[in-house]
């Protein structure tokens, strides 16, 4: 039963195996090891309405970034991309691990954060909902630190504690993505050969880190059907998670699909292309949120809410609200997509598109994303000159 998580978490990086502890409640309550805060732990089931818990320190880079940002705070870390905002809103901050301290944050928010001690994640359903909880802690206060960090260089406000962490999660990140294989090569014949070529893009994108826990999805079309991820579903897991969506958008789409189908069917529609994979690489999101605009108009706000339509090295960052509006994902994308290797979305991920098979895409896909690492570390030069 925790191995499956278990596993997950220590690929993606999230955790090292010997700090993970996870609870599950059935017909009774069981850990998947032994632990000396196990009483107050299990106080935390008795008091909340829940029936799995991950309590962790997180693997290194995020441990120092989450500490940091846990003790600079007042008691609430609050993010600004899009993942967060719409998901786990902000990230409460107890400053003791106990029970007292920590239920009433529990009880309000999916997860707290105690520095020195790890996360505690929950889920009602699940152990699966409090993984991908605390992954998406751990993406919130990585993008954080590093959109923080470059505007406070900017206005020349970063301390030298701050300096200090920021060296030593330099040191702890993953190397830049690199991937020189090929992935299967199109035209598809089949049906079958669809499913197998979108599966395998599909545990590339997460192999790579190019996205996390359920987030992030894929679809391809062959002219009359869209084939596309289910929501909710993880990029790695996709066999009997695929549905087929009628491209001339009849009524018969199944609700599992993807909430983004809307964009990848308008992408098809204006760029006429066949492969489609979003993803949400870190330092393209991190990027996307320094507006680099002389005259913006917003300056000091450009890092949460930036209204212009901007480029970085050739790749077109445009907002994507949630909604149909028009600065709604599903009309920004497609029309922006054209002819460039790929769109990020303000605050939030990445989407590239081809003609045939995966291989466009998933190459534009690393390439943005260690375009966008490099233009990072270029500007803080800049800036700190
Ligand atoms: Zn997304
Ligand atoms: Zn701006």
């Amino acid at each position: 039963m925790f191995q499956t998580t278990e596993n997950k978490m220590i690929r993606s990086g999230l955790v090292e195996p010997d700090a993970l502890l996870m609870g599950s409640l059935d017909a009774h309550l069981e850990w998947n090891k032994p632990c000396d805060n196990i009483f107050e732990l299990e106080m935390l089931f008795n008091r909340l309405n829940i029936n799995a818990l991950i309590f962790s320190q997180p693997a290194e880079p995020y441990r120092s970034i989450i500490d940091y940002l846990a003790e600079a705070s007042n008691g609430t870390i609050t993010p600004n991309d899009c993942e967060t905002r719409t998901f786990i809103h902000d990230l409460p901050v107890a400053f003791e691990l106990s029970p007292d301290a920590v239920v009433p944050l529990l009880k309000k928010r999916k997860c707290v954060i105690v520095p020195g001690h790890g996360i505690i994640t929950y889920g009602t359903v699940g152990l699966e909902q409090a993984y991908v909880t605390f992954s998406s802690v751990c993406f919130a206060c990585f993008v954080k630190f590093f959109v923080d960090f470059l505007f406070l260089t900017r206005k020349r406000q970063a301390d030298q504690k701050l300096g200090q962490v920021f060296v030593r999660v330099v040191q702890a990140l993953d190397p830049p993505v690199s991937f020189n294989g090929s992935l299967t090569k199109g035209p598809f014949k089949s049906k079958k050969h669809i499913y197998e070529a979108i599966q395998e893009a599909g545990r590339l994108v997460v192999e790579h880190r190019l996205v996390d826990s359920y987030f992030g999805n894929i679809s391809f079309s062959d002219g009359q059907t869209l084939y596309i991820s289910q929501t909710g579903s993880s990029l790695d897991q996709l066999k009997d998670a695929i549905d087929p969506c009628p491209l001339n958008g009849s009524s018969c789409v199944p609700i599992t699909a993807s909430s983004e189908l809307p964009t990848h069917l308008k992408i098809v529609q204006h760029a006429g292309s066949r492969a489609i994979l979003h993803g949400h690489p870190k330092f393209s999101v991190i990027l996307s949120m320094d507006c680099d605009l002389e005259n913006c108009g917003c300056r000091d706000k450009c890092h949460v809410k930036c209204p212009h339509e901007r480029f970085v090295r050739g790749i077109p960052i445009v907002s994507g609200e949630v909604g149909s509006g028009p600065s709604a994902l599903c009309n920004t994308v497609p029309k922006a997509i054209g002819e460039h290797q790929g769109v990020i979305v303000y605050g939030h991920g990445v989407f590239t598109a081809g003609n045939t098979d995966f291989n466009r895409p998933f190459k534009h896909l690393i390439q943005i994303e260690n375009d966008c690492r490099a233009e990072y570390f270029n500007r803080l030069r800049l800036y700190s000159k």
